[in-house]
This record gives structure tokens, C-alpha cells and sequence, in this order.
């Protein structure tokens, strides 16, 4: 998602609101060292939602169907959610007394043979969070999903973890002026059969194949218009070689049309191209309730209202949550402290749409903004962007996640070169679609696409805080007629190891180039393998923007 404020030539999103709900989560160490899984021995992997929605007030009646797969000892099936009443649990049809906490639902199945089974829960009550009812001035009822990172529990009863992944079918019964949106493929559209003189209510079934977080499974219902991106929304699909693409938006909005969005087909093609089909079954743009800036819920981008009736809106935020589908969406961090997998890549996916539609020199610009970014946040300078000591989820919103997550991966590509770079993306991608995964697995991924081991490169730029702080010097020799360079690295947060190309110009003003190999080390002299006839005229470092560094000339 997005939730900060900037302002750039290609990026603009408001939040949405004052991000006031702290989360916490306590993390329990295994054994081995690393966390153990949320709920070990439980996987669901389907969920079958019936929603009825009020024509007013914020009472919502439910019944969830989950499909679940128990792959350990456990006698006891705990489930997420937060204060809504429990009026029944089955399982596998059948009646079983159950214990309610405030945010847990215990259901016993310690007397279930097999290793798979369904339950089902009826609940009903008004959600506190997770589905945002609002009515506004004008009298419209509107219900927006909006469930990162864990505020799904609010109105799901569900396993509320990014690692446990399931396909999920929504039927929400609701007043037919509504019009309902949710993840996946629109399967019906019914009015219902009612009594005489009510207000008539309509059914409606979207079916997801695809398993997904709980954090990306939502519904809209609000008096929407459709906005149709037409066949120009076609790109390269995993359901279809066309990906239907459309926008709805409150009807004041329609005029504003297609606006932004007249970019998101180029947005899916290009991500399509550079590492696989679109994972989902249509690509929906809604305006919304969203407290975030965009909202990158499978198939059905949810964005925040006010940039739509400022017409204030910008691509950017669109390629960032499009990016989002395949990751964070199709491939999910498997543990939080992991999210920079979802956001960095975000980040700088939406800068490879700049790079390709704007060019090069806009593409370095939008590098050396996110740069200053980096060094400007403190949270970097104090904390490393694999944060397994950080429980406020919300608190890993921030510049590590975001921006020094893209960088990383500018700087991976910029090592290994372009084609091991998208060759590894790629082929991490396909081995963890819809499924999870943790930064090794894409340390190995690029590690087999480069032939190169990279561990030193993942914990360096991932594993502790801060960023490279360069002072650079240089010297002509005349009796080799070479550039001698030295780089001093700062005591701040130690010295890092990286790739430096060097732009020197000539007596004649021609450019030659060069790229040294910078070794850890508070102090290097290098001779720059430029041979040249003369003193030049200029040199300078790192002139495409590709170490994260703060460089000073000496
Ligand atoms: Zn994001």
C-alpha cells in the first residue's frame, strides 16, 4: 500500500486518513532461531463468506465456511475474531460447543479423523474495523474492506496471517442500489425474491482461485459506477492472454475518468513483460474508504477517496498497487518482518514504469529523490530493513520498507546486471506464486541466476541500519596517465562493499568509464582502468545514481 504523503512529477497520493490503530503482535522464537509458524499444524485453504448487509446502521450478519487442513497434532482450532457475536460452529456439519474470547473463537477438533474438515461459524454484530461502514452527507451506505495488516479478524473469522493462504468466495446479499466488488471473477448477480413494498436486494457471487492473505480479502458495497478500461486494458494474463481492467468510482466522480488510469493497461503489460502473466482473474480500481493512499487487495485495488474529488490523482499510485499483484499479492512475505518483499518491490517496480515511460534521465532523478528520502529517515539510520524486533506492524510502514527495500534491489540489478537480475526475479516469482516466501529465497534465486553467492550483499544492505557514507578523492598520474581514486567510508555505520563506476572526461571532453570494485574497508586507493593521454578535465563518481551513498568530494 501507500500511505505517505508525496509530491513528485509522476507521484502523488494523500493519505487518506490519521493512521491512528497501533497493532501489536508478539513473535514467538522456535527452536531453530526463526519464528515459529502463527498457527502451526492449521492451514484453511478455502473460505466460503455469506454476508448480509444492512440498508442502514453497521449490523452485519455472517457465515463463514472454511475449508481446513490439519497437518499436526492440534485438538484445538483457534480462530481470529475481534468482539463480533458467535452464534453457532459446525464442523463438518455438526454442532460443537466452542469458547469465545474477545478476539478468538476456540473450536475443538480433536475429535475429527482425517486431516481435512470444514467449519462453518455464524456471527453477526457491527464491526469495530477491518470493514469500514460509513454513511456520508449525502445519506449513501457504503462498506469498504480494508484489512492490512491485521485488521481482517474484525469481520472474518479467519486465520488473520499473511502466511496462511486460501482461495475465498464471497455471496453478499444487499440492497440492489448497492453495487458489490470483491477479489477474483464476478460468478452472479441475482435480485432476490422479497416481500411486497421492501427494498429490493440483490445477491452477488466473486469467486477468487487463486489462495491469498486474509489482509487482501475484501468486498466493496456502495453505490458505484463502472468504468469499463475496454479492450486497451488488454495485457498478458494467467487466466486469459486479456486482462479485463476497470475502475468504479461514486457517480460525481465518472467525469474524472479515465484519467490516471488511461495508464494501467501500458502499467500491466509492462510488469507482464518483465516477469510473468497477471496472477488474478480481472484487475478492479475502486474509489474508497481505504485509510491508505492505495490498497493493493487481489484483483481489486482499493484507493482513497480524496485524490479521485481533488482530481488530484496520479499514475504512480497505480503502478505501485499494480506492482503489488504479483508481489505481495501472488508471492506474500511469510513473516512480517519480511514486508519489505512486498513494499521495496512496489517501490521500485513503480520506478521501472518511470524508467520505461518517462526515460532514463527521469528514471535517475526518481533514484536520487527516494535517495535523499533514505537519508533523511532515522528509522534507517537506526534499524535495519529486516526488522524481526519491531511487533508495531504499522510502525513497518516506513523508508526501510519502502524506499531502502527499492534501492536494494536498484543496487542488486546494478551488481548482477540486467539480465541475472530479471532472470532471478523471475524465476523467484514462479517458484512462490501464490504461495510465501522469506529474502532468502530470493537471495538464492538471483545467487543461481548470477552464479554469484550474495549473502554478503543481502545482510549488508538488509540486515543492518544505515547506508554507505563515501568520501572520494582523485589524483592524475601523469607517469602511467591514469586516475588514481580513493574512497573513504564514514564511522557512522561502518564501511560497506559495493560497485563504483567512474565517469572521467578527457582532455579531449569524451566521457570514459570505468566500474571498481570498493571493497569494506575505511580506506581504498584504486588505479581506474582508464587509460588516458592526458589530465582530464573531470572525474566523478557514481553518475547513474546506483550506490546507495552519501558522497562527498574530498
Ligand atoms: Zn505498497
Amino acid at each position: 500500500m501507500r500511505n505517505a504523503i508525496r509530491r513528485n512529477r509522476f507521484t502523488l497520493s494523500i493519505i487518506a486518513g490519521v493512521v491512528s490503530c497501533l497493532t501489536t503482535t508478539s513473535t514467538v522464537i522456535g527452536q531453530g532461531g526463526g519464528p515459529l509458524p502463527y498457527r502451526p499444524g492449521i492451514d484453511v485453504t478455502d473460505y466460503a463468506i455469506t454476508l448480509d448487509l444492512p440498508e442502514r446502521g453497521t449490523s452485519i450478519a455472517g457465515r463463514a465456511v472454511l475449508t481446513v487442513r490439519r497437518w499436526g497434532a492440534v485438538d484445538t482450532l483457534a480462530l481470529d475474531l475481534v468482539a463480533l457475536k458467535v452464534d453457532s460452529v459446525l464442523v463438518d456439519e455438526k454442532p460443537v460447543t466452542f469458547a469465545r474470547t474477545d478476539s478468538l473463537v476456540r473450536i475443538p477438533i480433536g475429535h475429527v479423523v482425517g486431516d481435512s474438515f470444514s467449519v462453518t461459524v455464524r456471527y453477526a454484530g457491527e464491526p469495530k474495523d477491518g470493514l469500514i461502514i460509513r454513511t456520508d452527507s449525502s445519506g449513501r451506505w457504503t462498506a469498504f474492506g480494508d484489512n492490512w495488516p491485521n485488521r481482517a479478524r474484525n469481520w472474518i473469522p479467519s486465520i488473520d496471517h499473511p502466511s496462511d493462504k486460501a482461495t475465498v468466495t464471497w455471496t453478499v446479499r444487499a440492497p440492489s442500489v448497492r453495487r458489490v466488488v470483491a477479489n477474483g471473477e464476478l460468478m452472479e448477480e441475482t435480485p432476490l425474491a422479497g416481500p411486497p413494498g421492501s427494498i429490493p436486494r440483490t445477491l452477488t457471487r466473486w469467486r477468487e482461485s487463486r489462495p491469498i492473505s486474509p489482509y487482501l480479502m475484501v468486498i466493496a458495497a456502495a453505490p458505484l459506477v463502472y468504468y469499463d478500461l475496454g479492450r486497451d486494458g488488454c495485457g498478458v494474463g494467467e487466466f486469459s492472454s486479456c486482462v479485463r481492467q476497470s475502475v468504479y468510482v461514486f457517480p460525481e466522480s465518472r467525469d474524472f475518468l479515465p484519467g490516471p488510469f488511461s495508464h494501467a493497461a501500458e502499467m500491466v503489460r509492462l510488469f507482464s513483460e518483465l516477469i510473468a502473466p497477471f496472477p488474478y482473474e480481472k484487475l478492479a480500481h475502486l474509489e474508497s474508504s481505504t485509510r491508505y493512499g492505495g490498497m493493493e487487495n487481489a484483483g481489486a485495488i482499493f484507493y482513497a477517496d480524496a485524490p479521485f474529488r481533488r482530481r488530484t490523482m496520479q499514475p504512480g499510485v497505480i503502478a505501485h498497487e499494480t506492482a503489488h499483484q504479483w508481489f505481495g499479492d501472488a508471492v506474500t512475505e511469510r513473516e512480517w518482518s519480511h514486508v519489505w518483499l512486498s513494499e521495496g518491490f512496489a517501490t521500485y517496480f513503480e520506478a521501472l514504469w518511470v524508467e520505461r515511460f518517462a526515460g532514463d534521465s527521469a528514471f535517475r532523478d526518481e533514484m536520487r529523490r527516494i535517495r535523499e528520502e533514505i537519508f533523511k529517515a532515522p528509522e534507517v539510520a537506526s534499524r535495519p530493513v529486516i526488522d524481526t524486533l519491531q511487533t508495531d506492524l504499522m510502525a513497518l510502514l516506513n523508508t526501510n520498507s519502502y524506499q531502502k527495500g527499492g534501492w536494494t534491489l536498484h543496487m542488486l540489478r546494478s551488481l548482477v546486471g540486467d539480465s541475472a537480475f530479471f532472470r532471478g526475479l523471475r524465476s523467484y516469482y514462479l517458484a512462490n506464486r501464490h504461495s510465501t516466501a522469506l529474502t532468502d529465497d530470493l537471495r538464492r534465486a538471483v545467487e543461481a541466476s548470477s552464479g554469484r553467492p550474495l549473502g554478503w550483499f543481502f545482510d549488508q544492505w538488509l540486515r543492518r541500519p544505515g547506508f554507505a557514507e563515501v568520501t572520494t578523492s582523485w589524483r592524475y598520474e601523469a607517469s602511467q596517465r591514469r586516475v588514481i581514486a580513493t574512497v573513504a567510508q564514514g564511522g557512522r555505520f561502518g564501511a560497506y562493499r559495493f560497485p563504483l563506476t567512474v565517469s572521467i572526461t578527457d582532455a579531449a571532453g569524451k566521457e570514459r568509464r570505468a566500474t571498481i570494485d570498493v571493497p569494506a574497508a575505511a580506506n581504498t586507493t584504486i588505479v581506474v582502468p582508464v587509460q588516458l593521454d592526458a589530465a582530464p578535465r573531470g572525474v566523478a563518481f557514481d553518475p547513474d545514481v546506483r550506490v546507495l551513498a552519501a558522497f562527498q568530494a574530498r
